[in-house]
């Protein structure tokens, strides 16, 4: 309790209540010496709780799993997953637990979740346990994600527990708070579809169209609806990834979520050189999820999320609807590159500084934006810092562009057809144009060379002062001052070809 007498959390715990079966209650585990590493202030505030509160010793015990607070009802997920395309019937959450939902002040229901919270019946071989660094990683890349506008889960807490994990070598370890619209994941409908639990899914799929598409509820058809709906979702999620260089890195199912967030940054890495073969994890030898495959393994992903609710539908429409069914939900992946491409072309339009128009002028405005692409690529050039010189271009100052980009002939070439373009809309002022584009296409994104600084400081020094600096420059991302200057530059080349990402810590 708060000393006012007020609890530090008003849980409202949906999912313990609507779905038992659904996951295993548990605890997390106690933890030696609970120190705060970071609370999101803000975030917190959105979440209608007290940062001073939570900042005390009782928030640390909180965070590091030590004190179950008031309400919470811990409980690890049952969830399964094809992982780089074999299926692991039974993952779950082995260092996870969901502690319980609050109603934000917007009115939407968020979880809050541990990671790092010690062994559940889903450890497997695992410890349970996390690092501080992987776990500030979650803070940086979800606060940048979420100062970039792209849809995503969020770091509430850190605390480091004072007991050691044992990876490679020994790291001090830490336990996440993270706060999500919902943690249900294409695996988690895997999960009970793979064990042929009807009653089960058919549990959880209404749960989670109450919860993300409460206009469907009850509906007839709702399943193959709730498909569509995340269908969309995804590809207005995996369009705004592309448009900032950003590789999540382990696009497995159980990375998927139904909400339409961004999950799990364990490998991820934003691009710097613009290359869409790009890949940084250690593990992903075959490229399956580099930069460019990420629209394709969002559709193969939602293949096997609509293999999980056919059954649903069938046992709805009757065995003799069933060839039916299945070209209905077939329409819906063959539908998905289609609804990506819209998204990325809407997104790539801004960035060019054009008002969205969809219709006429989309095949010319989407090679036009691929011939952009293609001009970084075969310069080499910085992806963040191309988009973003392209608005001093359209404010009248070709020079930091011509410094970036050695071809100038095939430059000036596209920028005329660029020039054109913009000029084929109702009149805009040069520096108006140039700010609209500034608003969209960031100064700062997180450099993984500063990412890697920040979390070796931390982990290794025990300085948080780096992380906090890199923190404050990633929420600001698309205002250029001096103070941030450092964080807006690549790495130089040489580190960044042998820059790799590293799963599962
Ligand atoms: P991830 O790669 O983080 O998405 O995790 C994939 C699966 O491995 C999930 O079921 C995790 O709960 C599990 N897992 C990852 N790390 C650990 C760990 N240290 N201990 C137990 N389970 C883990
Ligand atoms: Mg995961």
């Amino acid at each position: 309790m708060h000393p006012s007498g007020s609890p530090l959390f008003r849980f409202d715990n949906s999912y313990a209540r609507d779905l038992p079966g659904l996951y295993v209650p548990w605890k997390p585990a106690e933890v030696p010496s609970p120190r705060l590493l970071f609370l999101n202030a803000p975030l917190a505030e959105e979440l209608g709780l007290d940062p001073a509160a939570l900042r005390s010793d009782a928030g640390a015990a909180i965070f590091a799993g030590n004190t179950v607070p008031d309400g919470a009802e811990p409980l690890a997920q049952a969830y399964a997953g094809h992982q780089f395309g074999g299926f692991s019937p039974q993952l779950g959450d082995g260092r996870a637990l969901l502690l319980g939902e609050v109603v934000d002040r917007q009115g939407q229901r968020r979880d809050i979740a541990f990671k790092g919270s010690g062994r559940t019946p889903f450890s497997r071989g695992g410890d349970g346990k996390a690092a501080v660094g992987p776990m500030l990683r979650e803070v940086l890349i979800g606060e940048a994600m979420h100062a970039l506008g792209i849809p995503t889960t969020r770091a509430l807490a850190v605390a480091s527990t004072g007991e050691p994990v044992v990876r490679e070598k020994l790291l001090p370890g830490a336990v996440l708070a993270r706060v999500a619209a919902s943690h249900l994941r294409v695996g988690t409908f895997q999960f009970f579809a793979a064990r042929g639990e009807q009653a089960k899914l058919r549990q959880l799929a209404d749960y989670a169209i109450a919860r993300h598409d409460p206009d469907l509820a009850g509906a007839p058809g709702r399943y193959l609806a709730l498909l569509q709906r995340v269908a969309q979702r995804q590809a207005a999620l995996v369009a705004q990834w592309m448009n900032v260089g950003f590789i999540h890195g382990v696009m497995n199912t159980d990375n998927m979520t139904i909400s339409g967030e961004t999950i799990d940054y364990g490998p991820c890495a934003f691009m710097e050189a613009y290359d869409p073969r790009a890949v940084f994890s250690s593990i992903d030898h075959q490229g399956r999820y580099a930069y460019g495959n990420q629209p394709l393994i969002a559709r193969w992903n939602l293949a096997r999320f609509a293999e999980t609710l056919l059954p649903l539908v069938v046992e709805d429409e009757g065995e003799a609807a069933a060839e039916r069914v299945v070209a209905e939900a077939t329409a819906v992946i063959d539908a998905f590159p289609g609804l990506f491409e819209a998204a990325l072309l809407r997104g790539q339009r801004a960035k060019l500084g054009l008002a969205d128009a969809p219709g006429e002028e989309d095949a010319a405005d989407a090679a036009l934006a691929n011939d952009w692409l293609v001009l970084l690529h075969a310069n080499g050039v910085d992806f963040t810092l191309g988009w973003r010189r392209l608005a001093d271009a359209a404010a009248g100052d070709e020079r930091p562009l011509q410094a970036l980009i050695a071809d100038t002939p095939a430059l000036q070439q596209w920028l005329a057809r660029w020039r054109a373009r913009c000029a084929s809309e109702a009149p805009l002022a040069p520096e108006q144009r140039a700010q609209r584009m500034r608003g969209v296409n960031p100064w700062i994104i997180p450099r993984n060379h500063r990412v890697e600084e920040a979390l070796a400081a931390a982990s290794e020094s025990d300085d948080l002062a780096p992380f906090e600096r890199l923190l404050s420059a990633l929420r600001d991302p698309y205002e250029e001052k001096p103070e941030h200057e450092p964080y807006a530059q690549p790495a130089p080349a040489a580190v960044t070809a042998c820059y790799q990402t590293f799963c599962g810590t």
